[in-house]
This record gives C-alpha cells, structure tokens and sequence, in this order.
C-alpha cells in the first residue's frame, strides 16, 4: 500500500518536473513555430511560415505547463470576422466552464460579437474595438496574486482585481485563478487567426494583498452581474475637463467595472471648431482604449465640420440646451442670464419643436441631455413634460433612430419617460456628462433607472458600424436646425 503510494508520488514528481521544464520563473521564454510542440499540445493547427495558422473553429493550443503568476504576450493576427479566446488558469483544458477567458475579436461594432479582443469575458467586459482584423496586433496578459491586466498593443484595455471568496456563475464557476494551463483556441467558424508567437515569462509567486479583499459593494454587485449577463455597460459621454486625463478616465472606468467614450466638445467658440481642429483631435486619440465621440454643441456645429471627419468618431451627439428662441435670443438653457421664459406652455411647446427640428435633421446617434429644462422650470418637470410632449420626442428618436441617453448627472430623463420611450422601442446610452475630474461617479442614475424600467442589453445603444455611419448616408443639413 505504502509503496503504490510513494510510486504515484513519484511519478507526479516526475510529470511536474517535465511539464515544467519550459518556461523558467523570471525567465522571458519565446515560443514560435521552431519549438512550439517542445511546449504545447497542439490540435487542428498548421505550421506555416507566417505562423501558426488556427484555421478551424477546432483548432487549439495548449501548454503543457502550469502557470500562476506570469507574464504572457501574444502576436495575433485574424482575418476578416475570425474569433478566438485566450484561456487560463485551465485545470481542465476541455471545460469551458473552467479558466479565464480573454476574447479576441476585431470586427467592426454591430458585426460578429459585441464583446471585442482583450474582453475579460464575463468578468469585466470590453466592447471597445483597439485592434484591426488582418494587421498583427500584441495582445498581452499579467497576473499577479489577484490582480489581472489585459492590454491590446500595449494600451490596458481591463484592469482587474479578483476578490477574496469570489463566487461565479454556475456556468462560469472555474473562471477563478489558480496555477493553471494557458489555452489558445478559436471560437467561430469565420475566417483564420494567426499567431505568430508568445513568450511567457513565470513570475514568483506572491501572496494576495489583503487590502484588496474587501467585499463588493452593492454597486459592485450589480455590475459584476452586468458583465455577467455581457450587458454592454458603457458610459458614452464623458469629458476630459478639469485635468482628468485620458490615462486617469479608463482607470476611473476599470475601476468601476465598465467602459468609456470619451467625447471633444465642437462647435462655435469651442476648442474644436473646425476640421482642421477636430481631425486633430481625433488623430490624438484614435488608438486609445475608450469610443471616440464627438459632442456637436450649439446647433451652428452642421456648418463647421465635413462629413468625412466627423464619420471617423464612433458616434457623435447632441443636446437641446442651445438654441435661439422666436425673438431671435441665442439660448443656453443652464445658463439662468441666457435663458428667457416668458410664458412656460409656450416655452415647452417651442422645446420640444426645437428638438423635433434638430433630432430630424442632424445626424447625430444620440440625444444627451434629453429633456433638460431651465432652472426656473425644472420644479414643474413631472406636469411641463406631459405625456403629448413625451410621446412627441419619443417619436422623433425612433423615426430617425436616436438613441435617448439616460444622464446621470442631471438625473434625465425621468423614470415615467424612460419607461415610455422603453416600450415605444427606442435605444438608451448611459452618460455621466462628468463636468470635471472629480465628478466621474459610478452611473448610479443610470443604474438606478435600467433596473426600474427593466431595460436589457436589447435595449442599448451600440456604435454603427464605419459604413453604416448616420453623417455619411445623410450628410449634413444646409442650414441650422434652430
Ligand atoms: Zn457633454
């Protein structure tokens, strides 16, 4: 008994010394199409000169090593609409239930799966595309005790700091970290992937901190069922004002488990005033891991900016908070000094034309701000936005395909039209419309209405694709709307 014992002792001694004979801790190991079956079981994979080709949604690659803390990067390339996944800590490599698992997927937005490469899949979701189908991109990976950084071509795309007792779902139960196999395999039968290579560098093992093991706050709570539910969780409208830089916005957002578009504010007497300007500005952050947005301001923005430029953002936006009234006065609705109400009805009934106007002629994607109203009026928002005024909006954004933000910072629009514009099928963002660096929040209103209106990942927002853009296929309006 004793000596069948110490002979499979043995021999797990012996298997533990093989499989880890590869890469060695602090150790950067290179592995490529020279030596990659010295280290991983390979299936469905062809070796060619550009790589290793995973052709078949079957294909996979599979260390023969285990690994806890380590550094991975990883030279991908996939053809047109291909996917894949990167799994680890895998202690069964044939379970989907069991590993981490990073996506990669470079299509367009509104094509193949909304999640995109570098996606913590379930965990902390990434919809934001920082990789191109057919042109070789890096995908890198650290885990370190509890802590996971994902990035794509050297930018952090997920930031992410594994609980103390985490529980998952069911079906996701083994998503936890531990030493592990490192698995490459495809997803889809569209297209090829190619990898050119990876090197793994072992790190020493290290204790999890234990300042990170604070339990998860209600809030948290409902955002890690967010990602689990691979609701698309993003903030559409966010500034970088008072200083917050962009480093420090997607920071903020992997912090709060979700994703940012980061939009310049264009249009007169703003910094961005011109193509010239805006094409700029984009051209700065195009390869940052965030949507780029462009919020149009005032309603002369139609006349400053070409369709070409504006069509290279994401999505653009706008509010009804400027516009010139019938006595020719240029109104700013926050602005108490640059807002005239002479008669409440006939203010309201001029509102909701101006949005009717703009929302019917201006190519935007989304609505921000939606029925924000003056200081003087905003008491009386339940009885001035009666229902004949709801449905006359709601109308307009589904005619011309207008997503309705849901504003959490000035807490718009109410629960009773969100439930409205709900039914009457119309799309919802989630913005913060952060005014500085210090005012970011968690979308606590946002949060708060998607669950008194039920709304599902059916009922949000997503970016058009690039030949789908609104500006291309209905350029711009010859003149101001308002
Ligand atoms: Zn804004």
């Amino acid at each position: 008994m004793h000596y069948i014992k110490l002979l499979s002792a043995l021999f797990c001694i012996i298997t533990l010394t093989a499989c880890q004979s590869g890469p060695r801790t602090g150790e950067v190991t290179k592995i490529d199409a020279t030596n990659i079956e010295d280290y991983c079981l390979l299936h469905d994979v062809a070796v060619t000169t550009d790589g290793l080709l995973l052709k078949n949604r079957s294909s996979s690659i599979t260390s023969q090593f285990n690994l806890r803390n380590f550094e991975l990067t990883a030279k991908v390339k996939t053809t047109t609409g291909a996917e894949g996944v990167l799994i680890f800590a895998a202690t069964d490599a044939a379970s989907t239930a069991d590993g981490y698992e990073i996506r990669i997927n470079n299509s367009d937005y509104r094509v193949g799966s909304l999640q995109k490469t570098g996606s913590l899949a379930r965990i902390r979701n990434n919809f934001v595309r920082t990789a191109q189908d057919n042109q070789w991109f890096t995908l890198g990976l650290t885990v370190e005790a509890n802590h996971i950084k994902v990035q794509v071509n050297g930018k952090t795309v997920n930031e992410y700091d594994e609980p103390v007792n985490v529980v998952r779902a069911s079906d996701i139960s083994g998503r936890i970290l531990t030493t592990g196999r490192v698995v490459i395999r495809r997803s889809n039968e569209i297209g090829e992937m190619l990898l050119e290579g990876f090197t793994i560098k072992p790190l020493k093992i290290v204790q999890p901190e234990q300042s990170l093991s604070a339990a998860p706050d209600s809030l948290t709570k409902v955002v890690d069922q967010l990602n689990d539910k691979e609701f698309p969780l993003i903030d559409f409208h966010t500034h970088l004002k008072g200083g917050l830089t962009m480093d420090q916005a997607v920071k903020h957002a992997q912090l709060i488990g979700c994703n940012y578009g980061v939009a310049a504010n264009c249009g007169l007497k703003f910094p961005v005033t011109n193509d010239s300007t805006l094409n700029a500005y984009f051209h700065a952050i195009k390869d940052e891991p965030v949507f780029k947005a462009m919020q149009c301001e005032g309603r002369e923005w139609v006349t400053l900016f070409s369709p070409k430029i504006i069509a290279q953002f994401d999505y653009i936006f706008t509010d009804a908070m400027t516009w010139t009234d019938l006595k020719g006065r240029r109104m700013r609705l926050w602005m108490p000094d640059e807002t005239f109400v002479d008669n409440d009805e006939k203010f309201m009934d001029l509102l909701v034309s101006k949005i009717e106007s703009e929302l019917s002629n201006e190519p935007v994607d989304i609505h921000a701000n939606p029925t924000f109203l003056p200081a003087k009026l905003a008491p009386d928002y339940d009885r001035l936005w009666t229902p004949e005024r709801m449905d006359r909006v709601i109308t307009v954004l589904k005619t011309y395909d207008v997503a309705l933000e849901i504003n959490s910072r000035f807490k718009i629009p109410s629960i009773a039209f969100i439930k409205r514009a709900k039914a009457a099928g119309v799309k919802f963002s989630f913005g913060t419309n952060n005014g500085s660096n210090n005012d970011l929040g968690r979308l606590e209103y946002c949060l708060k209405a998607l669950k008194e209106a039920g709304l599902t990942k059916d009922d949000m927002f997503i970016p058009r694709s690039s030949n789908d853009k609104k500006v291309t296929k209905m350029g711009l309006p010859s003149k101001i709307t308002g």
